[in-house]
């Protein structure tokens, strides 16, 4: 493994607009670092763990909460990076991955609260599409854009779900740009605005909360990229308990392995893709 330091590069903005830079500002990021498919992750140190399971490192940059790894696995190149927790930080990731890199891949490895009695902690929850609750991406797009999965890393992630041990779960997320307040937890002192919301997500189907996803949808929809999203549930929330610390390894390793899977099989869709001429993967074509 190469261990290099983060670059801190000045971006030098024009009437507004940030002119591309060779170093990203935020992650220390330059041309050529990224493979096309980016595992993204909240946790600086889960971005280590998903490294760890790759077959090797070859470059590893390191500032403040961005984290990247960038190696192979079974032949097919992958890059892993921390976020840091929240949409403004995905915000910035994605962005920076969009000036250094072609067309990227966008799969986030995460972790939720569950809004439905039957789904238990530990379970995985994969989004097919996600309730803007936060306002980063707004100010990219109308409210009523949608933030959509791409049906190719959903199928992709389907599979590879299936064939992980446990249970999982499709359908909607709630992207909140809080823990507490803005996912309706009650802390004494903070009393909440609408204290109503989880009942009514939860009314209306959706089946869990968490910080990042409808921003990476959104801003993967404006640029055309592939993005997808699982995360392992560590709150439950009609029951108000949390997954205990001596289950977490587990889950989150059924969250790491299943979205890695995920890229195998999106690199066999392709090749498949590509040896038809197909633009798009149909469930016809043999993988
Ligand atoms: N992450 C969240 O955003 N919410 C939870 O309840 C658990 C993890």
């Amino acid at each position: 493994m190469v261990a290099v330091g983060g670059g801190f590069i000045t971006a030098t903005g024009v009437a507004g607009r940030v002119a591309p830079s060779k170093r990203q500002y935020h992650t220390g990021l330059a041309p050529g670092e990224l493979s096309e498919t980016v595992f993204l992750c909240g946790d600086p140190a889960r971005a280590g763990r998903v490294a760890g399971l790759f077959d090797d490192v070859t470059i590893s940059r390191t500032h403040r909460e961005f984290i990247t790894h960038t190696g192979s696995w079974k032949g097919i190149p992958l890059s892993v990076m921390s976020t840091g927790i929240g949409p403004d930080n995905t915000e910035i990731a994605v962005i920076e991955i969009s000036r250094i890199a072609k067309n990227p891949t966008l799969i986030r490895m995460g972790s939720c609260g569950a809004l439905r009695k039957d789904v238990r902690t530990g379970d995985l929850i994969i989004t097919s599409g996600a309730v803007r609750l936060e306002n980063t991406s707004t100010f990219f797009v109308h409210e009523g854009y949608p933030a959509m999965a791409h049906y190719e890393v959903l199928m992709a992630l389907i599979g590879a779900a299936g064939r992980q041990k446990g249970d999982f779960h499709v359908g909607l997320t709630a992207t909140a740009p809080g823990f507490f307040g803005a996912q309706c937890r009650d802390v004494e002192g903070f009393p909440l605005r609408n204290p109503g919301l989880i009942d009514e997500l939860a009314r209306q189907g959706v089946l869990n909360y968490e910080m990042e996803t409808s921003t990476l949808f959104t801003l993967a929809s404006l640029r055309g990229y592939r993005a997808g999203a699982i995360c392992a549930v560590y709150a439950h929330r009609p029951s108000g308990r949390f997954i205990a610390d001596k289950d977490i390894p587990e889950a989150e390793g059924r969250c790491i392995r299943a979205g890695m899977d995920a890229a195998r099989i999106l690199w066999e869709m392709d090749a498949v893709k590509k040896s038809g001429k197909k633009r798009f993967w149909t469930p016809d074509q043999r993988i």
